[in-house]
């Protein structure tokens, strides 16, 4: 069985990983770990900032782990919130507030178009890796659904009629940005783990 190690304090998330993964990897969180750091992420782009999260555990820790970033880019915006998307509209991760800045920002614009895009940093035996996984749509002047999280209420996927936060968690997360980085992922664990 190969030991992964993810570097994320998110037990949501954890759960979604190893759902994708399958039994084949035993994967721990930093909490695990017993490291009780945040990560800073200090850069400009979701790589840069994965991979520093990445390095860290592996500098730390000596072993062979993987980290994510997820960043909403709206195109009339120049990619923004982008990096900035859980602080967007201050250090406290308001996502009401957040999206309340996003609506204001493109109030003189109808459906503009937006991606969530996530990035996934590995490093196994030494060598990095990046995967990534990303979902086209536009944003929509009002907030809809409940679900989800995030920038979910206003961000509705081309071809689909609803926004992320009306859909049940398991239709979102067949299409999501995460959902296909990871299963990237895990293609090529696998394919390194038949070969072996
Ligand atoms: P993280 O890198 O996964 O922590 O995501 C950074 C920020 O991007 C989050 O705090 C959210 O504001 C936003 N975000 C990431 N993934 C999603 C998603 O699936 N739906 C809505 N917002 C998201």
């Amino acid at each position: 069985m190969q030991r992964l190690v993810f570097a994320s304090h998110n037990p949501h998330k954890m759960e979604e990983i190893r759902a994708i993964l399958g039994p084949d990897f035993l994967l721990s969180g930093l909490d695990e770990l017993g490291c009780d750091t945040e990560i800073p992420e200090p850069y400009d782009s979701l790589v840069d900032n994965a991979m520093a999260k990445a390095r860290f555990v592996a500098r730390h820790y000596g072993c062979d782990c993987f980290a994510d970033d997820t960043g909403l880019e709206v195109d009339v915006l120049g990619g923004l919130p982008g990096v900035q998307s859980a602080r967007f509209a201050g250090p406290q991760k308001d996502s009401r507030a957040n999206v309340n800045k996003l609506l204001t920002m493109l109030s003189d614009h109808d459906r503009p178009r937006a991606r969530f895009r996530t990035i996934i940093a590995l490093i196994l035996e030494g060598r990095e890796y990046f995967f990534e996984g990303r979902v086209e749509g536009v944003i929509i002047g009002e907030p809809r659904g409940d679900g989800g999280f995030g920038y979910d209420p206003v961000f509705v996927p081309d071809g689909q009629d609803q926004t992320f936060a009306e859909m049940d968690s398991h239709k979102k997360n067949r299409i999501s940005h995460r959902k296909q980085a990871l299963a990237k992922l895990a293609a090529f664990l696998r394919s390194r783990s038949t070969a072996r």
